[in-house]
């Protein structure tokens, strides 16, 4: 399987609580490697372009709220298969749904405030890590 760069955000409800070591030892322990971090604060513009895709669906402007709630860790992750293996780690986005053992599942309190965030597919991995990271600030 093919080496895979993909963009994980620990959101405010996780950093809130301190669970960001927990969150990232998770990612270690299923082969995956940090590359890029970030802790940060998004603006409503930040938050908005990001979640761009979703401008149009009811929970919109709550999502954005929350994004902004509190400071976020926004990351590179690398590893073989990153993208799909990211996203089985952190489980359904409804953590009623998330398998045992996934992020969301321990972590998540909310369909909304769920702990992270992680790409979807090739393209949008490459475009999330590009709104967050410069070349220069991804270590291999
Ligand atoms: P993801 O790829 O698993 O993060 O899920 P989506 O791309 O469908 O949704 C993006 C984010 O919007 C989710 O991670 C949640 O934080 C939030 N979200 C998704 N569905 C809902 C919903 O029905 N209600 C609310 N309040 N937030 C939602």
């Amino acid at each position: 399987m093919a080496v895979e760069r993909t963009l994980s955000i620990i959101k405010p409800d996780a950093t809130r609580r301190n669970l960001t070591g927990k969150i990232i030892a998770k990612f270690e322990d299923a082969g995956l490697r940090v590359i890029a971090s970030r802790r940060m604060r998004l603006s409503q513009a930040d938050a908005e372009a990001f979640y761009g895709v979703h401008r149009e669906r009811p929970f919109f402007a709550d999502l954005v709220k929350f994004m902004i709630s509190g400071p976020v860790v926004v990351q590179v992750l690398e590893g073989e298969g990153a993208i799909a293996k990211n996203r089985e780690v952190m489980g359904a986005t409804n953590p009623a749904n998330a398998a045992p053992g996934t992020i969301r599942k321990e972590f998540a309190e909310s369909i909304e405030a769920n702990s992270v965030h992680g790409s979807d597919a090739p393209e949008t991995a490459a475009n999330e890590i590009k709104f967050f990271f410069r070349d220069l600030d991804i270590v291999s």
